[in-house]
């Protein structure tokens, strides 16, 4: 199968949340790649009408790309518990509501738990990564970090439903404890990120002067 490599050193992040923005830039700073996000372009936010973490990465990469003239890159992600059969999933920024109150959406997923009367507290995160082109291509992929929802919430760093969720391990800080260093080298989008860089970036010239433009086998 034919990947197309990463060949310009202009990117646009297709996202506004900010933790987001935060996590993928620390991300891309090996890359020497001058970002840019979709509210720097004024660019709109499309609709997410997707069924999967991937199809709704692909159209807000796509959306920009498009919009911009310029290669994006989109993160649709979520968070997921087994008691709740994989819910609040690819609506877990809906979960928030119009305010975007995640302390809300935190409770809601407790509230939800107790009434299901399941004892199982695995959870997990997923990324899906897009990187799409002008013309229409898209290379996408996914990542996961795996671990248990916690009650009460405990730490302030992090965003959405960090704070409930301890990563497996046998450190028992929450994502909402740790520091980005180490949310970096665990999480679901540090793992999704792997996956494209190998996939889109390899091979590619990370000088951040001359890149080279390539596809390979
Ligand atoms: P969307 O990808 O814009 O649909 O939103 C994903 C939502 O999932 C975010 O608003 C967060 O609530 C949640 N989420 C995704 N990644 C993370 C994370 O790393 N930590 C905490 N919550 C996350």
């Amino acid at each position: 199968m034919l990947v197309r490599k990463m060949d310009s050193e202009v990117l646009v992040l297709a996202t506004d949340n900010r933790g987001k923005i935060v996590e993928l830039t620390d991300l891309l700073k090996p890359y020497h790649l001058r970002v840019l996000s979709t509210k720097d372009l004024l660019l709109p936010d499309p609709e997410e009408t997707g069924s999967t973490f991937i199809a709704n990465a692909k159209i807000k990469a796509l959306t920009a790309a498009q919009a911009s003239g310029i290669p994006a890159m989109a993160d649709d992600s979520g968070f997921s518990v087994a008691a709740l059969e994989a819910a609040p999933g690819i609506y877990s920024a809906r979960w928030a509501g119009p305010q975007k109150d995640f302390n809300l959406a935190m409770q809601l997923v407790h509230y939800k738990m107790i009434i299901s009367k399941s004892d199982d507290t695995q959870a997990w995160f997923t990324c899906a990564l897009a990187l799409a082109w002008p013309d229409g291509y898209c290379e996408s992929v996914e990542g996961y970090v795996y671990g248990r929802v916690v009650w009460p919430p405990r730490g302030d760093n992090g965003f959405g439903y960090d704070s409930m969720f301890v990563p497996d391990g046998k450190n028992m800080e929450t994502f909402g404890e740790c520091n980005i260093n180490r949310k970096k080298l665990i999480s679901h989008r540090a793992d999704a990120f792997s996956r494209l860089v190998n996939r889109c970036f390899k091979g590619r010239n990370f000088d951040g002067k001359r890149l080279l433009s390539f596809r390979q086998k």
